[in-house]
């Protein structure tokens, strides 16, 4: 998984929203739903 602001690939959990994950990028801040397809 990769942030779609920077790129960066050191992306922590930061709960969920609305029954899907939430994910929070470390190096710029950038929240965002997991949207690229379930391989967990
Ligand atoms: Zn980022």
């Amino acid at each position: 998984m990769q942030c779609p602001e920077c790129g960066g690939s050191h992306i922590r959990k930061n709960g969920t929203k609305k029954g899907k994950q939430n994910h929070i990028c470390v190096d710029c801040g950038r929240q965002f739903i997991d949207q690229y397809g379930q391989c967990s």
